[in-house]
């Protein structure tokens, strides 16, 4: 057991509050809890959590208010955890540096889940190096950073420079969910009109070349009207 790590709950529901303490708390984790988003930023600063979990509708300010704050300073991974099942505010708050998002009624499981990998995720973030040499697996799915070549179920498949960015930048961050406009910028550094749908393009054609099917999410999975997730890293689980 390895797992002492702190999170911090900002939530007012108290009963959410400590349904998610006693969870996470057998699942190892240590916890602290504030109920307002005041409350959050200075338990923050004195407990230096190593994740939060972030509702958004709080009863003294809108949780955006909070994350905004914490990522002037600080990378430290947030799940949005909301009610509002509005792509927009899932957007926004990806956008705005949240590392998940999990919509309430959310599954325990799936929550455990997220936390982990976002933690993994974070791990990962302090080496930089990653790209440089390595190769990153999923399902059969294989990308030699050092080569630039891909390959699923050993067979080479060609893509092209685009293509392949855009595929080692979700597997860099296997497991989280990339925004369309997080990625757009990553691939062509500015945003217009058509962006969107050049991302699209590139993502049909990279499915039909690893032989996906519509509707099938074998390595990629395509958070609709949000952005897009590479399953994660079969090395590190
Ligand atoms: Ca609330």
């Amino acid at each position: 057991m390895n797992n002492k790590y702190r999170i911090l709950i900002v939530e007012d529901e108290k009963n959410i509050t400590q349904l998610l303490t006693a969870l996470l708390e057998t699942n190892g984790y240590q916890v602290v809890s504030a109920t307002s988003c005041q409350n959050g930023i200075m338990l923050f600063s004195s407990h230096n959590p190593d994740l939060v979990i972030l509702d958004l509708g709080l009863p003294d300010a809108d949780g955006m208010e909070f994350l905004k704050k914490i990522r002037k300073n600080y990378l430290t991974p947030v799940i949005v955890l909301s009610a509002r099942s509005d792509e927009r505010d899932k957007v926004e708050a990806l956008d705005a540096g949240a590392n998940d998002y999990v919509t309430k009624p959310f599954g325990f499981e799936e929550l455990v889940a997220r936390i982990r990998s976002a933690l993994r995720n974070s791990k990962n973030a302090a080496a930089p190096e990653k790209t440089a040499g390595g190769v990153f697996r999923t399902n059969g799915l294989a990308i030699d950073y050092g080569a630039r070549r891909v390959f699923v179920d050993e067979m080479e498949v060609k893509l092209t420079q685009t293509e392949y960015n855009i595929i080692a930048f979700l597997s860099v961050h296997s497991g989280k969910v990339l925004t369309y406009n997080a990625i757009i910028k990553e691939i062509w550094g500015y945003n217009d009109l058509n962006s969107t749908k050049r991302l699209q393009v590139n993502m049909a054609n990279i499915r039909k070349k690893f032989g996906e099917k519509p509707g099938q999410n074998k390595f990629i999975v395509n958070e609709l009207g949000i952005g897009y997730r590479m399953c994660e890293n079969d090395e590190e689980n």
